[in-house]
């Protein structure tokens, strides 16, 4: 194998390095080179097999010593490198250094370090892939709000494929253990921490924690288990939400690769504005005007509600800002007993359009003392209507 490189040169470090640089050089080199990096790459997998059996050499006395004194030939018989011509086979390289992978997630990436694993003898807890969430905005009237409502939401969702049933396989046949992990789906190192070495436990990279591999991949979902789907996702949104909330429906986001566990469906509720209430957390608000007539005499006037029309008795000699109370005809408070209030604020309507005879009827009695405000009278403003009713 005249053509081939030195192993020195491969790694890129000088014939006195010490164990721990050259195996610092390799993860450097592996890291780049790594085939989940660089899928279907050639060129990189070839470096990252020449990586492997250059550190694979160098980090083994004997073979290092060998090496040294009579280079590539020292390597095998004959013309062959020791490694069958072909170089280390892609098991051979994750099934002796995988422990030098593991960590070349190191913090990156997945972000799914396992939480035990310091221990020695503590098992890590099965890695399970999760879906993504999906987040939808709903528009929802006071009505709603007030009793509910079920919603039917389309979305773009990946779906478990059909033809593999989430597996990702062609058929349930078409698997290997990973051979990095042995099929655990996890792998553990040494790490170097400010604290001193510890021992991590971290998802394995090769199999991404499945701890398996899949050796022909379904042709439907080219091995992801999903595919890009529209979906109508049923819910039933409680009474009592507010603008801005968050709901929360476990399961119904996107499905997991290879089968695992699917994301939520995240909705946020935008609260649409009512013609006429206005909503103060649980109780509502509403304007209300009656006819001068009706503030003088008294009356009963009609007044709308989120179940349907009330009347509402006006006493004789009403102001406007006089506010009434309908207990419990307000909004229902979430996952709670009990209803907010209706605040009813009357203001009585000027009118604007009399006619000849309206006007010479009231111009008759347009001087007269009693229908002039009595100013710093002990008869109750604006304001202390407002003091009172929140007392
Ligand atoms: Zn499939
Ligand atoms: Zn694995």
């Amino acid at each position: 194998m005249a053509n081939k490189r030195d192993y020195y040169e491969v790694l890129g470090v000088n014939k006195n390095a010490t164990p721990e640089e050259l195996k610092k050089a390799y993860r450097k080199m592996a890291l780049q080179y790594h085939p989940d990096r660089n899928p279907g790459d050639k060129g990189a997998e070839e470096k990252f097999k020449e990586a492997a059996e250059a550190y694979d050499v160098l980090s083994s006395p004997d073979k290092k010593a060998r090496y040294d004194q009579f280079g590539h030939a020292g390597m095998g018989g004959g013309a062959s490198s020791g490694y069958g011509g072909g170089g280390m086979s892609m098991d051979d390289i994750f099934s002796h250094f995988g422990n030098i992978f593991s960590d070349l997630t190191g913090g990156g990436g997945f972000g799914d370090f396992f939480a035990g694993g310091s221990g020695g003898n503590g098992r890590a807890r099965q890695h399970v892939n999760r879906g993504g969430d999906i987040r939808v905005r709903v528009k929802l009237t006071l009505e709603e709000i007030s009793k509910g409502v079920e919603k039917k939401i389309k979305v773009s969702k990946k779906q478990a494929c059909t033809t593999c049933h989430g597996s990702g396989a062609e058929t349930p046949n078409d698997y290997k253990t990973c051979p990095t992990c042995r099929g655990r789906g996890y792998v553990t190192h040494i790490a170097r921490t400010f604290i001193g070495e510890m021992q991590q436990t971290v998802v394995c990279q090769a199999c991404g924690g499945d701890g398996k591999l899949i050796t022909k991949k379904c042709r439907k979902c080219d091995g992801q288990g999903v595919v890009n789907g529209e979906d109508v996702i049923t819910i039933n949104i409680p009474a009592g939400v507010m603008d801005g909330m968050q709901l929360s429906f476990s399961g119904k986001g996107h499905a997991a690769l290879h089968g695992g566990v699917a994301g939520n469906l995240i909705v946020l509720i935008e609260e649409i504005q009512h013609p006429f209430f206005e909503r103060d957390n649980q109780n509502l608000h509403i304007n209300q005007f009656i006819s001068i007539t009706e503030a003088i005499f008294g009356d009963k006037v009609e007044v709308p509600t989120l179940d349907g029309k009330v009347m509402v008795k006006i006493e004789p000699g009403t102001q406007s800002g006089k506010l009434l109370r309908l207990r419990e005809k307000g909004l229902p408070v979430m996952q709670r007993h009990g209803r907010g209030d209706l605040i009813i604020c009357i203001n009585v309507w000027t009118p604007k359009n009399l006619s000849k005879e309206e006007r010479a009827v009231l111009e008759t009695i347009k001087d007269s003392p009693n229908l002039k405000p009595k100013e710093n009278s002990a008869e109750k403003g604006f304001f202390d209507h407002i003091r009172d009713f929140f007392k």
